[in-house]
């Protein structure tokens, strides 16, 4: 019987957090337990747990914000009671969400930054589903008007995030996702032409493809539509999923034109919390202008007397995230987004070359011109007796965490890495990760994987 139990009288407060009740058990996982337990060690519980998750900082695989500033964390406490849908009742918070979509609108280039409309999102994948839904809706009323079938949408990518492929299941949309050819890292402007049609509702170009970091040549893909128009009468729009390049490609690689100053794009979707640099979980979507979203998905929200127009799949969402993001706009402004994207290319490329300098990996992308990133295979992996997931495996023994995986349909042959460089990680680290590295790399050279044949052990596209 623990002590506690055999010694009536004495105060709870006495008795350490690990030596009583529910710590003296396994955590219940199927059932809640009959019995309150104390605070603190509840905590302390669910803390240990979450011990298991290893450190984020040292995840290399995603691409979302894992150093956050004290004052960030504060204000994300501060509106830790706050729903973003009440709108009436914490119009600040709303007024600040406004903000933020007309500094992007300007950011990217929109024609009249000041009025075009937007909205925040949990993350880039709802924000994706509504610059879709605007494009499917857009496309059928040209449709119907013309009195023409509009029940064989289509919609046109290169290697795309998953989320698009469940925005064309979920709302019927055949995706004609090119496939990458042979020595290239995401879509070519000319394989758009044989793919396109009168039921295409977009073309959706990646800044910044998930698999290889590299930009999609919005510029060239915009022209190619122009022609196609010219020919074939066919106008189609783009809608840029620059879930992270819209965080860095207005600060590093302003001269790539990919935004609103191109009239073909009609729509922008980024994720505040990837280079962002906003917490965990806030998207942005935004319309080149007001014409480029139908009225029929927006739904009016009754706001200090006034009606505020609405358009997203959630309802209740929190609002701290948006704060923040407020905050690090102020906060960093042009000058630091660009100081802090812009050492973090620096040291992707840093690290693209010293893993060159190994001899070890055949580098695919080097950190310049697209992502903060990092991407590469196994040199004459055929010859080695273990394969880059091994290497994976085994990295993680000193807590790091790199994804690899094979690239999409047509290259699924090529297992890469990929090492995203985010705010927060320095010089210093990725020092230490290239001495891991190479460590890993003798250790496999000396004792070959006799069963090599570890799959993917965690998923690629976050
Ligand atoms: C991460 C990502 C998404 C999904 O964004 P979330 O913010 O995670 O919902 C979509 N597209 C691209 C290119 C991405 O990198």
């Amino acid at each position: 019987m623990p002590l506690h139990q055999a010694t009536p009288g004495r105060r709870d407060e006495v008795f350490d957090l690990y030596a009583r009740d529910l710590a003296e058990q396994s955590l219940p996982k199927y059932k809640m337990p009959e019995k309150s337990s104390l605070a603190d060690t509840v905590y302390n519980l669910i803390h240990d747990e979450l011990l298991l998750d290893g450190n984020s900082r040292q995840n290399l695989a995603t691409f979302c914000t894992t150093y956050v500033s004290p004052q960030a964390q504060q204000l994300m406490q501060d509106c830790v009671d706050k729903n973003m849908i009440d709108q009436d009742e914490y119009p600040q918070t709303a007024e600040i969400e406004h903000r933020c979509v007309h500094i992007l609108a300007d950011l990217w280039n929109a024609p009249e930054a000041s009025s075009t409309i937007g909205c925040s999102t949990t993350g880039s994948s709802e924000a994706a589903m509504l610059g879709g839904l605007a494009l499917k809706w857009k496309w059928r009323k040209r449709r119907e008007a013309e009195g023409k079938p509009a029940d064989k949408p289509n919609l046109i990518c290169g290697p795309v995030q998953i989320c698009w492929h469940k925005f064309a299941r979920y709302f019927d949309i055949e995706l004609r996702e090119l496939p990458i050819l042979d020595g290239e890292l995401c879509m070519k402007p000319e394989q758009i032409a044989d793919a396109v049609d009168e039921n295409t509702i977009g073309v959706v170009p990646t800044l910044g493809v998930t698999f290889t970091g590299v930009y999609e040549p919005v510029e060239k893909i915009s022209a190619v539509l122009d022609q196609i128009e010219k020919e074939r009468g066919l106008d189609i729009p783009i809608h840029v999923d620059a879930a992270s390049g819209g965080f860095i490609a207005p600060f590093l690689h302003r001269d790539v034109l990919w935004d609103f100053r191109l009239p073909r794009v009609k729509s922008i979707n980024a994720s505040g919390h990837k280079y962002g640099l906003s917490p965990l979980g806030v998207g942005w979507a935004v319309w080149r202008e007001k014409e480029d979203l139908p009225e029929e998905l927006i739904f009016n929200v009754d706001y200090l007397g006034g009606q505020v127009p609405t358009f997203a799949l959630n309802f209740s969402r929190p609002a701290g995230e948006i704060v923040a993001q407020y905050y690090q706009f102020l906060r960093l402004g042009k000058q630091g987004y660009t100081d802090v994207q812009g050492a973090c290319a620096q040291t992707a490329q840093y690290l693209a070359g010293e893993l060159e300098k190994t001899g070890h990996f055949d580098m695919l992308y080097n950190g310049d011109g697209g992502l903060p990133a990092v991407c590469y295979s196994l040199k004459n992996s055929d010859q080695r007796a273990y394969t880059l997931y091994d290497v994976s495996e085994r990295l993680r023994m000193r807590g790091w965490q790199i994804a690899s995986y094979p690239l999409p349909e047509n290259r699924r042959d090529l297992v890469v890495q990929r090492v995203l460089v985010r705010h927060g990680m320095g010089r210093d680290l990725m020092e230490l990760l290239v001495e891991d590295m190479q460590r890993t790399i003798e250790f496999l050279d000396r004792n070959p994987m006799t069963n090599s044949e570890a799959g993917p052990t965690f998923h690629h596209g976050r």
